[in-house]
């Protein structure tokens, strides 16, 4: 899908952010080769640890679903906030191991973009290979 479109469902998405304590909205949407698109958003939580990300969501759709990594082909994550929305470090973590390391990762905030990949956002990976032995 091209990068323009996933941006749109991206912001699409965002409308359904649940973010009644941070008021802050992240919506994301995952493309897969054969054109599907999954969209995520924030989900918080009043027992905080247990809020979700946009991100995270999205690709655990594409998941859910039996997309893999071979099959998702872009990441858009949009949000309302000041600067870009660049994921926080659980959710680096997630798409070391469910995006390939070159799959494009789109960030927008509606002012400001930034094309980037999980290989760039998160240098010197633990992976499964360090687990699998
Ligand atoms: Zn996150």
């Amino acid at each position: 899908m091209k990068r323009e479109d996933l941006l749109k469902e991206a912001f699409r998405a965002m409308e359904n952010s649940y973010a009644p304590y941070s008021n802050y909205h992240v919506g994301a949407a995952v493309s897969c080769t054969d054109g599907r698109v999954f969209w995520g958003v924030n989900v918080e939580n009043a027992s905080f640890g247990a809020t979700n990300c946009a991100e995270r969501s999205a690709v655990f759709a594409a998941y859910s679903c039996g997309y893999r990594k071979d099959t998702i082909d872009g990441l858009a994550i949009v949000s309302d906030g000041e600067r870009i929305a660049a994921p926080c470090g659980i959710c680096r973590q997630v798409l070391s191991e469910l995006l390939k390391q070159d799959t494009p990762i789109y960030l927008s905030n509606g002012k400001d973009e930034v094309d980037t990949n999980i290989a760039e956002l998160l240098p010197m990976q633990f992976t499964e290979e360090d687990v699998l032995r």
